[in-house]
């Protein structure tokens, strides 16, 4: 029975870098996929059905996520950073889903500056990137890439207490 990897959060496609935590079944895999406890990262054919060998939680295993200087800021995933992004590419606007018509279009979260470079995984250095950008921009800056960030990233729940608002994160509902 084929295995599939499961990663913390923050796994690099490019790279294959991550937080290996464990293996499992590829029929709990598509349960987790099903719950959205998951996003599949690396697929392949298996017989006739197209199957995951990879996975991503969709939130960070240990919760907390630091922000700044030690705050907190409740509700990041990297399917939130799609949200706030409106599921487009913040380097050429195209709509990009975990389920797109071609690879090219798959969503991926681009580190403006790379990790490798000490780029943090903060929601004002990640943006949505379809699969074609973020390979072509591979680990350089957008300015050594000749790439443009259209987007201008924020933290989506201290823009919204900045606006006013004290309840109500539509896009940082607990799951
Ligand atoms: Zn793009």
């Amino acid at each position: 029975m084929a295995q599939v990897r499961v990663f913390n959060l923050g796994y690099d496609p490019e790279t294959g870098i991550g937080e290996l935590l464990h293996t499992t079944t590829v029929r709990h895999a598509f349960g987790m996929i099903r719950r959205e406890v998951a996003d599949p990262v690396e697929l392949t054919m298996l017989g006739d059905r197209i199957v995951p060998t990879a996975l991503e939680l969709t939130r960070e295993l240990s919760g907390a996520w630091v922000e700044g200087a030690g705050q907190r800021s409740v509700g990041f995933s990297y399917r939130a950073v799609h949200e706030r992004d409106h599921w487009s590419c913040a380097y050429c606007s195209r709509s990009v889903s975990k389920t797109p018509a071609c690879e090219a279009l798959l969503a991926t979260v681009d580190h403006i500056l790379p990790s490798s470079r000490g780029g943090p995984s903060s929601w004002t250095n990640l943006v949505s990137a379809c699969k074609e950008c973020n390979n072509r921009k591979a680990d350089r800056t957008p300015e050594e890439a000749g790439m443009h960030v259209r987007v201008e990233p924020y933290d989506p729940a201290r823009s919204y207490r900045i606006a006013g608002h004290s309840e109500g994160l539509p896009i940082l509902a607990p799951r």
